[in-house]
């Protein structure tokens, strides 16, 4: 039992989830070829409206396949923020890449665009933006940086599952795109991903990499009469029982968008007298954006006021966190030469940000509990 009345996150049973793991057993086929994930792929395309889903053992397996297919050398570049998890780090370094990292927008906390062209050198071969809290970068921009210069586009959308932009999926905009099925995220199925690929070359590559650099895919559709090794690759498969289980979330796409998005608008009208007192501020979403409502936050005064209000909603058992210890701040970031002061607007917000709960079966009466809780430390109401 969870010590908190509101834990930070609750991963939630929404349907036939348990029917289909028990079909997915009885079927005797319980690999990444078995018949979910040919069904959860399926989804995946009529809901992403483009690209080539592949599903794998998590966002950052993600990640680190689509960092295979971008044939990066040591030495190559990779722009990305700082304000980020580590994996959108991690896959470019598994490939000898060095991370270039630049500061976020002060409104979305999204990686900064006006900032790409000074960022990029003659060994640039990819920009990552990260669709933080499930609200889009401004695709359009980062595009515009990337094509001109022959640089890939690698969407970490871990966060942004159903998110558009320009009524566009989020991770279908760029040449790559990473989603996470992590317990804490929008669809789940415990740990899992997907890497969504736009060029049909680079899919019928993605196949192969994903399995273990052999064309075993085409081996299983009997193309070839064997299989051997083709390319680099690893295992970034998901087994079918997990993706049994992700069916049965994925099936609930509009009803938990829709219940997501009214609980984030709940906090944005219950809060929104932290903002007029200019006590706290809300998260801003971009006029093309359209958020899955993954994640709310405010951004407070500063670190000591934080710490405070999270000490008293935990006294309140209700567990409000903050996020992302900046990447060229920690131990690892700090080796490719950046350090505190080069950029000032993820130090800043990184010190600031509180995430308030925010799970599929939160009730109205939940939400107002955290809020009254929050606007008390304010002394509001
Ligand atoms: C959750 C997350 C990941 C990692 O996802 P996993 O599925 O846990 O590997 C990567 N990037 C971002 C921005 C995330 O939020």
């Amino acid at each position: 039992m969870s010590r908190h009345l509101i834990p930070f996150n609750r991963p939630e049973l929404e349907g036939r989830e348990l029917f289909f793991i028990a079909q997915s057993v009885l079927s005797r086929s319980m690999s990444g070829s078995g018949t979910f994930n040919g069904r959860v792929r399926q989804v995946l395309r009529e809901r992403l409206g483009a690209g080539e889903p592949f599903l794998t053992p998590s966002c950052t397996s993600a990640l680190e396949m689509a960092a295979v297919l971008c044939d990066l050398s040591p030495g190559d570049e990779v722009i990305l923020p700082s304000f980020t998890f580590v994996s959108t780090a991690n896959a470019f370094l598994l490939r000898g890449a060095r991370p270039v990292f630049v500061d976020v927008r002060p409104d979305t906390l999204n990686m900064d665009e006006k900032l790409l062209p000074a960022a990029a050198t003659p060994r640039t071969r990819v920009v990552a933006p990260v669709h933080y809290a499930g609200v889009s970068c401004d695709m359009d921009a980062i595009s515009a940086f990337a094509r001109p210069r022959g640089i890939r586009v690698v969407e970490d959308a871990a966060q942004a599952v159903g998110s558009t932009w320009r009524g566009r999926a989020c991770g279908t905009l760029g040449d790559l795109g990473a989603f996470s099925f992590h317990e804490t995220k929008v669809f789940t199925c415990g740990e899992g991903g997907a890497l969504s690929v736009n060029d049909p070359a680079v899919a019928a590559r993605a196949e192969v990499v994903a399995e273990k650099g052999t064309d075993r895919t085409r081996f299983f559709r009997g193309e070839v009469d064997k299989y051997t090794w083709r390319e680099l690759g690893s295992s970034y498969l998901m087994a079918d029982i997990c993706a049994a289980f992700l069916l049965g979330q994925l099936e609930r796409w509009d009803e938990i968008l829709a219940r997501r998005r009214s609980i984030y608008a709940g906090f944005r009208e219950r809060l929104a007298a932290l903002e007029r007192t200019g006590k706290a501020r809300l998260p801003i979403v971009p006029e093309h954006a359209i958020t899955n409502a993954h994640l709310f936050f405010l951004l407070v005064g500063g670190p000591d006021e934080r710490a405070r209000l999270i000490a008293h909603a935990e006294a309140r058992r209700i567990q409000l966190c903050s996020h992302y210890v900046p990447l060229h701040l920690s131990p690892q970031g700090r080796k490719f030469g950046q350090g505190p002061g080069d950029l000032p607007v993820t130090e800043d917000v990184s010190q600031r940000l509180v995430r308030v709960p925010l799970y599929n079966s939160m009730t109205e009466a939940d939400v107002a509990l955290v809020c009254d809780t929050i606007l008390g430390f304010y002394g509001h109401g």
